[in-house]
C-alpha cells in the first residue's frame, strides 16, 4: 500500500508508533523514526532489525525548530522526498488543576502540540515541491469529550484537531492530506500495567468490550497514508470501540 514512499514517524520507539512503523514497513514503505534519546531510539532500530524490518532513526529537540529543520534537511538529502509524515509523539496528563503547575501545562503543550507545528512546517515546503504528501495527528477521544481531570492533556489534543482541519484546508490545492485518528484506550505501556481492577471497569466501559490494540490505531494510520484514503482529508477518525465519553 506505501510502496515508493518515504514516511516520517514521531514517537516511533515505542506503542502506538512503533506499532505504525511494523504496519507502514510491511506495506515496504521506506521508514524513518523520530525518538526522545539516542538510546531509545537505537533500541527500537534494533528491535525491527530483528523483526527483518530497517529503519533509520532522529532524536532531534522537537522543540527546536533549528535542529529539526536540519535533521529534515539531512533526511532530504538521503532519501530525496518526504510523503507521508505521522506526527504521533505525544504525553498525557491526569492530575487535577490544583495539583498542576503551570510548566506541566507548558510541556504538554510543548510536546503534544508545538512540535506539530514544528516538524509539519519544516516538511511541507518539501510535500509542496513533490506535489503532494500525507500529514497525519495522533489526537485522542478526549479531544471530542474533554477529560475530568488533566486538563492539558484535552487541551492539546483538541489543538491537535483544529491544526489538522486547518491545515486540510491551507494545504489542499497542494495535494497534501491533513487527517487525525483519534484512539481510545490503547494497550501501549502505560495501559499494560494498570492493575486488574482498573481495567476490568474501563473494559466495561467501551461498547466493543475491549480495549484497543496498537494495531488497531496503527491500522488507521496505513488507510489514511494510503492512496486509499485519496479523498479524505480533514478527518478525525475515532478507533475507540465507541467509548465516546
Ligand atoms: P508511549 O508513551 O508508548 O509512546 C510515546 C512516544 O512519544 C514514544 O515513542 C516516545 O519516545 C515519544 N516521546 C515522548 N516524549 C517525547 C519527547 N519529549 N520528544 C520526542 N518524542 C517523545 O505512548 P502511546 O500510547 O503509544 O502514545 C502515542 C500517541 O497516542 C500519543 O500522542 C498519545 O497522546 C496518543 N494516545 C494514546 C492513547 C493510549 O491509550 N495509549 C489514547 C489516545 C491517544
Amino acid at each position: 500500500m506505501l510502496k515508493g514512499k518515504v514516511a516520517i514517524i514521531t514517537g516511533g520507539t515505542r506503542g502506538i508508533g512503533l506499532e505504525t512503523v511494523r504496519a507502514f514497513k510491511e506495506n515496504n514503505a521506506e521508514v524513518i523514526i523520530f525518538g526522545s534519546r539516542e538510546e531509545t531510539v537505537n533500541r527500537a532500530i534494533m528491535e525491527l532489525e530483528d523483526e527483518g524490518y530497517k529503519v533509520s532513526g532522529y532524536y532531534p529537540n522537537l522543540n527546536n525548530y533549528a535542529e529539526i529543520e536540519s535533521t529534515i534537511k539531512n533526511i532530504i538529502k538521503k532519501f530525496n522526498h518526504i510523503d507521508i509524515l505521522v506526527n504521533n509523539a505525544g504525553i498525557s496528563a491526569n492530575k487535577k488543576i490544583e495539583e498542576t503547575k503551570s510548566e506541566d501545562f507548558a510541556k504538554i503543550m510543548n510536546l503534544n502540540v508545538n512540535a506539530i507545528f514544528n516538524v509539519s512546517k519544516s516538511v511541507i515546503p518539501y510535500m509542496k515541491k513533490n506535489k503532494g504528501g500525507v500529514i497525519l495527528n495522533t489526537s485522542s477521544m478526549v479531544s471530542i469529550y474533554g477529560q475530568p481531570s488533566g486538563v492539558g492533556y484535552p487541551a492539546s489534543k483538541f489543538a491537535v484537531n483544529g491544526i489538522t482541519k486547518s491545515l486540510a484546508r491551507e494545504l489542499a490545492p497542494f495535494n497534501i492530506r491533513v487527517n487525525a485518528v483519534a484512539p481510545g484506550v490503547t494497550k501501549t505501556d502505560m495501559v499494560a500495567a494498570l492493575p486488574e481492577e482498573q481495567i476490568a471497569p474501563l473494559i466495561q466501559s467501551i461498547p466493543l468490550g475491549r480495549i484497543g490494540e496498537p494495531r488497531d490505531i496503527a491500522n488507521a494510520f496505513l488507510f489514511l497514508a494510503s492512496d486509499m484514503a485519496s479523498y479524505i482529508t480533514g478527518d478525525i477518525l475515532s478507533v475507540d470501540g465507541a467509548a465516546r465519553s
